[in-house]
């Protein structure tokens, strides 16, 4: 990556190449910079160009390449004299590269050393997995009983809780999903295997809690069937959640079935209250990675700064999911090549072609990705997107794939399959067994999940600024060359171990929840 002026004061002209033989960079200053600007190296702008927009650094001729990461983005629709503003209309959009012929299992990671002696204060769970916090989860099987749900979390919080002090939260896992659905459709084992999963994660204690209507379609044996909750040692646990069924013949009226939900969760929190935290190495990390609200600068900045901290994890022994299908199908040779083995590419490869497929069905592609959002911060499609958004895996060997709900079995970093769309990744990261969740964002969102912390990153110093009690990192300050992709790197791997051992996040600290989101490919009825 080359800025054009790391020497001089934040307020000179400053443009950012990504790599020596791209012919666009993108202009790195608050505001953009009007016609007539001229750049330490001579460059004068033709006219005037927005803040993470790109300019052309040489004449490019109608029909050539338009590169950027090394990699073609587009082809010019006209002739681009250099010093103009390279906008969306200038450029056509390449066709996705064929999942066929790709580079498998060809490079390999950079040599390092293993990082040792690191370590977090976090909750040991009866199967082995760790917890960063400690919070009584209430699962639900249908969206009927939400309203319920909601109404005796709010009394377990307000009376319960204040007698358990060593558990932090209560939740009610509340989605659309349930009834009215094609249950028996080859495509709703995602969706029901999603809420099995996320109701086992690390931040839950292996203290599962249902609560039923009685009469859906996912009843509490189909959502977890027998075998499915790990049974703890030296417990009479029966490996069956505690459940509450609201039109059991018990309950009559509706403050029964209130009381019956709160009796259940005293024995819960009972429970949950006897965990404390303990010295855990950071190999016990499951950290998951994605962006939202993306603009120019967040493969420029944050994603890197994302990419070095993922680096440092795998060599601490932890794991780093990275996700979002359509923002990495453009660069599929890059993640292919750098698989572990041919089954990891097979199975990268599977996950697109099946994502492309599913695409193909709603009658969109890929490009359906960006948002206005997106553009308008210079990213002027999903090509040029994709590569800054698969920047957050770093350089590390991909070591497993897995496909949406599924759990992970194996460290390291794994591609996790998963919708780009913020709340659905989140929540596919979480059934995944994620504990804590690191989120990228140029244009700025206050995005937050009630299970596990988030950690948000800003792309830009004006954000931060703006944003500064909702963002917990500035990587802006790589693009000012205050500090370095290092730098930032080594500054998220060591809140990540704070914020593993208790440290608040500014979403935690306004408790911003998004909702759960269920990705349900399959009919509803
Ligand atoms: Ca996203």
């Amino acid at each position: 990556m080359t800025i054009s002026s790391t020497s001089l004061p934040v307020s000179s002209p400053l443009y950012i190449r990504m790599h020596g033989n791209d012919n666009v960079a993108i202009v790195a200053n608050d505001g953009g910079l009007p016609a007539a600007t001229v750049f330490p190296c001579g460059l004068k702008l033709l006219e005037h160009v927005p803040q993470g927009h790109k300019l052309a650094l040489q004449d490019i001729g109608e029909g050539a390449a338009i590169t950027r990461y090394n990699v073609t983005i587009g082809y010019a629709v006209r002739s681009i004299p250099q010093g103009s503003w390279v906008e969306e209309s200038l450029i056509r959009m390449p066709a996705a590269r064929e999942l066929v012929d790709l580079p498998i299992a060809t490079v390999s990671a950079p040599k390092t050393e293993p990082l040792e002696g690191y370590t977090f204060m976090g909750y040991k769970n009866a199967d082995g997995s760790v917890g960063t916090r400690n919070i009584l989860a209430i699962t639900t099987t249908v969206q009927c009983v939400s309203g319920v749900v909601e109404h005796a979390v709010k009394r377990i919080k307000e009376e319960l809780l204040p007698k358990y002090p060593h558990v932090d939260d209560v939740v009610g896992l509340e989605h659309t999903y349930g009834c009215g659905v094609a249950i028996d459709a080859p495509n709703a084992n995602i969706p029901i295997r999603t809420l099995r999963n996320i109701s086992l994660n690390p931040n839950f204690g292996g203290q599962a809690m249902v609560v039923s209507l009685g009469c859906e379609k996912l009843q509490p044996t189909r959502l977890f069937p027998k075998g499915s909750i790990p049974i703890k040692k030296g417990d009479e646990g029966s490996g069956e959640p505690a459940l509450v069924c609201l039109q059991d013949q018990v309950h009559v009226g509706f403050n029964s079935m209130i009381a019956s939900i709160m009796n259940t969760a005293e024995k819960q929190l009972a429970e949950l209250d006897k965990r404390r935290r303990e010295p855990c190495p950071a190999s016990e990390l499951v950290v998951g990675v994605q962006c939202g609200g993306s603009d120019a600068f967040s493969g420029v900045t944050a994603n890197p700064a994302v990419g070095y901290a993922t680096d440092l994890l795998v060599r601490a022994g932890a794991t780093v999911m990275f996700s979002e299908v359509t923002e990495v199908r453009d660069g599929i040779d890059q993640l292919t090549s750098r698989a572990a083995n041919p089954e990891v590419a097979a199975a990268m490869i599977r996950e697109m072609a099946w994502y492309d497929e599913y695409l193909k069905r709603g009658g969109v592609d890929r490009s359906a990705n960006t948002t206005p959002g997106n553009k308008k911060g210079g990213l002027s499609n999903i090509v040029e997107k994709a590569m800054g958004s698969i920047v957050k895996s770093g350089s590390s060997t991909i070591s497993g794939v897995l496909s949406p709900g599924d759990k992970l079995t194996k460290k390291g970093l794994i591609y996790a399959a998963t919708p780009a769309s913020d709340f659905v990744c989140g929540t596919l990261q979480l059934a995944a067994g994620m504990n804590l969740h690191v989120f990228t964002t140029g244009r700025g969102t206050p995005y937050g999940l009630a299970a596990v912390p988030v950690i948000k990153v800003a792309t830009r110093n004006d954000l931060a600024r703006r944003w500064n009690d909702l963002m917990d990192i500035n990587a802006g300050k790589i693009a000012s060359g205050e500090a370095t992709i290092a730098d930032v790197g080594w500054e998220l791997f060591q809140m990540l171990l704070d914020v593993a051992s208790g440290k608040e996040t500014w979403a935690e600290h306004w408790k911003l929840h998004n909702a759960l989101v269920l990705f349900n490919p399959a009919p509803i009825t």
